[in-house]
């Protein structure tokens, strides 16, 4: 007899109608011989609707109430959930987090699963019962209730599906599938019938919001098979598993995220750990960072633009005012206009042009580029807000997602890395599924799976070019003709609107680029730099960015070694930086033993 988690979202259990249509669904998969959990969402818009009453009474209201608030909206579809299963002759009962023993830690609005104890659920199972579990909440240690943040419910099924060694997690929701984009924003968007985890971990993360990012985390952890599908038809959902749908597209996915904000910190001293200190003071505050870029400017100092959520703005304002002072920068600066477009898709670290494509796409239909910030399966733009719905079009046309993609074999399986990138690996060999045994560790715990040293890069940098759109299609279309793999890229805007790219290329590649960016220089009036002796230190797993702590704990790990970072890069699967060459053997080295705690 095989577990079947089921979830449903709010829209799925908005009425009673709704809610027994989805009881039926739990019962045919117990009469098709199969053990079921559900886990509901609240009903409806009921989780915003319960917010929008405390901001009456307040801006900011008590983290710990609203979660004591928030946790109500589950509790009633609980409870109507199993009334509904016992008037259709099943037998069922409701759990809140608490009662089946979610435990979390005591961050309130977003807190992390740390165990959860399967003894309760299990006998009411084994007792023929449906077992209904409240999605989006936990308890602390002194019994607080903690959610796990918007649209956790998604979390839990699939903590629970892990927990529980469920068969599959069967995620009933409002739309189909996972789309290649949000079908409500381009109507072309085309159902996959199949995403790999690394590639949904980070759509869902740059604002795919049919996922809740960290329910991927745990998926992908403990070898969770996630079917995600309409509860209103029957028709086939998409299967988020270890397999891509595609190797040879360069993308699967595309994400508009309109909550973001940008902060800039000007004048920051440019000395080791200095900047670094900026972000363990938001990693303390647990507020996740995303595009990272550092001006290096000519007089010792450097600008450091960032961007966070939307919702974590004033915190993060009001924890970099007191840094501000602090580290002895000039002043900080907040742009709340922005919206981010990305691309994700594991076929990209495999072909040039991806980025160039991009940049073209968005300059086509006049779009600025403001940021820039890569990774190696996603590529962001940062733009602004009122053009983020031509960009995401624009994107989604460029690279044709509405078409079926081609399948088959890559032809490099090399996996673009350079050839004398060494990985210190903690995976080797191990299937997802025998990563189960972690369950009796901190469930939420990041995972780190190897830390990379790639020592054959080289840095190019175009300093002050003008802010202006298609700028970044320019100077990528003339550097991909070469066919060069371009890999990290950070482009950022800083003072009188001049314009900074940095990108790294194969060493081999650097004459020519050289040329090219000579030919760039002349046109637009701007300078270059190039470093040939570059390491490329990446970090590996998964939950690296949304994991508030990692990425300052490798920044700091590397400036108490005093090695100066040039270039970050952040995304939920890598955390990637350039250091100096000299530096690269002995920071992986040290890298390996801060992490090693971290490993699988
Ligand atoms: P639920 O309440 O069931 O958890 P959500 O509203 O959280 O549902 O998620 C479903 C919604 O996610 C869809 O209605 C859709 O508008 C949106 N969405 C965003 N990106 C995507 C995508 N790539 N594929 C499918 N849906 C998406
Ligand atoms: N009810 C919560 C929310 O609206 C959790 C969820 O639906 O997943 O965010
Ligand atoms: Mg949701």
């Amino acid at each position: 007899m095989s577990l079947i988690v089921q979830k449903f979202g709010g829209t799925s259990v908005a009425n009673t109608e709704r809610i027994l249509a989805a009881a039926r669904r739990a019962i045919l998969e117990t009469r098709a011989g199969n053990k079921v959990v559900m886990v509901v969402s609240a009903m409806g818009k009921q989780t915003d609707h319960l917010i929008s009453l405390a901001k009456e009474l307040t801006e900011r209201p008590n983290a710990r109430e609203m979660d004591m608030l928030l946790s109500t909206g589950e509790q009633v579809t609980i409870a109507l959930m199993a009334i509904a299963l016992e008037k259709l002759g099943h037998e069922a009962v409701s759990f809140t987090g608490a009662q089946i023993g979610i435990k979390t830690d005591k961050t309130y609005n977003k807190a992390r699963i740390r165990s959860i104890s399967t003894d309760r659920m299990v006998k009411a199972l084994d007792a023929g019962k449906i077992v209904i579990a409240a999605g989006f909440q936990g308890v602390d240690d002194d019994f607080n209730i903690t959610t796990l943040g918007r649209g956790g419910s998604d979390t839990t099924a699939v903590a629970l599906a892990a927990a529980l060694k469920a068969e599959r997690c069967d995620i009933y929701t409002d739309v189909d599938g996972v789309y290649t984009t949000d079908p409500r924003v381009v109507p072309d968007a085309r159902k996959l019938n199949r995403i790999s985890y690394d590639e949904m971990l980070e759509l869902a993360s740059m604002g795919a919001g049919v996922m809740h990012s960290r329910s991927i985390e745990f998926a992908k952890k403990f070898g969770v098979l996630v079917h995600v599908r309409s509860s209103f038809t029957e028709n086939p959902g998409t299967v988020i598993g270890p397999e891509p749908e595609s190797r040879l597209a360069a993308a699967c996915g595309a994400a508009l995220a309109t909550n973001e904000t940008r902060l800039t910190v000007f004048g920051v001293p440019d000395q080791p750990g200095v900047a670094m200190r900026l972000f363990s003071k938001l990693a303390e505050a647990k507020i996740p960072i995303d595009m990272i870029a550092q001006n290096s400017s000519r007089d010792g100092r450097t600008d450091v633009s960032f961007t966070v959520q939307s919702d974590d703005a004033a915190k993060a304002r009001e924890v970099m005012e007191a840094t501000v002072a602090e580290i002895g920068a000039e002043r900080l600066g907040f742009d709340d206009a922005v919206a981010k477009v990305s691309l994700v898709g594991l076929g990209m670290t495999k072909q040039s042009g991806v980025a160039q494509r991009m940049f073209h796409a968005l300059y086509e239909r006049g779009v600025n580029i403001q940021m820039i910030a890569t990774s190696d399966i996603k590529i962001s733009a940062l733009i602004s807000r009122d053009d983020g719905v031509k960009a995401l079009r624009a994107v989604h046309e460029a690279f044709k997602l509405n078409e079926e993609p081609a399948t088959g074999e890559e032809a490099d399986s090399n996996g673009g890395a350079s050839a004398n990138a060494t990985s210190d690996s903690f995976l080797e060999g191990v299937s997802p599924r025998l990563l189960s045994h972690i369950t009796s560790a901190e469930m939420e715990e990041v995972v780190v799976e190897a830390v990379d040293l790639d020592e054959d890069q080289a840095r190019v940098t175009l300093y002050n070019l003008p802010d202006r759109p298609g700028l970044a299609a320019d100077v990528f279309d003339k550097i991909a003709e070469g066919r060069v793999i371009v890999d990290m890229i950070v482009q950022s805007v800083g003072r009188e609107q001049l314009a900074n790219i940095t990108f790294t290329i194969p060493r081999a590649e650097l004459e020519a680029v050289k040329s090219v960016s000579d030919g760039i220089c002349d046109a637009y009036g701007c300078c270059a730099e190039f470093d040939g002796r570059v390491a490329k230190l990446t970090v590996r797993g998964s939950g690296l960015r949304s994991h508030t702590g990692l990425a300052s704990r490798m920044f700091m790990t590397l400036s108490e070694s005093n090695v100066n970072v040039s270039v970050i890069s952040l995304s939920e699967r890598c955390a990637g930086v350039l250091v100096d060459e000299a530096h690269g053997k002995t920071s992986q080295k040290r890298l390996v033993e801060e992490f090693s705690a971290n490993r699988i």
